[in-house]
């Protein structure tokens, strides 16, 4: 019993280093003017294949951009962003189910910040820690598929809390799923009222334009990025 408390301070410190490491990567960014995008979601909710058709609409326009990608095991992941032709870098986490900022800043190692208009990072599948802790990005962007059911909202309000959008993915199979949007919607404003929320289908391109003009909104009311298009 007596070992309980010993375990949260602990956890408190971890979280409070992390909260210090993430204050100074994100001064890093902004001085180096790149935008940070970071992705969490569920296992299997469409983070990589958005992470893909993203990198390649931007890259398409002109833009610098590059990903971080955090997965348990496999880098099945990074090889496939490496499609977009962006320059990629897999986190293997092991045993750790959510990416902290000092494995952010490891991985950034032997690349220059001025060169990149906008990171992104793609977090461990798991809505659970990865609300707790920060990695200096800009933005944060949850993810919920169609065909998760209506509810996650409530289930995990904290990552829902600390994002700045949610993004309904994988709409090409809401019929099929019978997924209640309306009530979707409603879970997620019930959990974080006045919630920005946005649907697309990464599949089949239905919104998203929507989606990376959001992305360029938040990067021009930041004045991190001048001129980042996406045609
Ligand atoms: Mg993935
Ligand atoms: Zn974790």
């Amino acid at each position: 019993m007596s070992s309980q408390p010993r375990l949260v301070e602990v956890r408190q410190n971890v979280l409070k280093q992390n909260d210090l490491l993430a204050r100074s990567l994100r001064q890093r960014f902004e001085a180096a003017g790149v935008f940070v995008v970071s992705l969490v979601s569920s296992p299997g909710s469409g983070k990589t294949t958005l992470l893909e058709k993203t990198l390649t609409r931007l890259i398409d326009n002109g833009n610098r951009v590059a990903a971080l990608v955090g997965d348990l095991a496999t880098e099945n992941d990074a090889a496939r962003l490496a499609r977009s032709q962006a320059p990629v870098k897999q986190i293997v986490t092991g045993t750790v189910c959510h990416l902290d900022a000092d494995m952010v800043q490891r991985s950034l190692e032997g690349w220059e910040l001025k060169d990149l208009d906008c990171l992104f990072i793609e977090n461990v599948g798991n809505l659970v820690c990865p609300s707790s802790y920060d990695l200096g990005e800009n933005l944060r962007v949850v993810l919920m598929s169609v065909t998760e059911g209506e509810d996650k909202p409530l289930k995990y309000p904290t990552i829902f809390n600390t994002a700045d959008v949610a993004v309904i993915t994988k709409m090409d199979l809401a019929e099929a799923v019978e997924f209640d949007l309306a009530g979707a919607y409603e879970n997620i404003q019930s959990v974080r009222p006045g919630m920005e929320v946005l649907q697309l289908s990464a599949k089949t391109g239905d919104g998203l334009n929507e989606y990376l003009g959001f992305l360029v909104s938040r990067m021009e009311s930041r004045s991190l990025v001048g001129k980042v298009s996406v045609g």
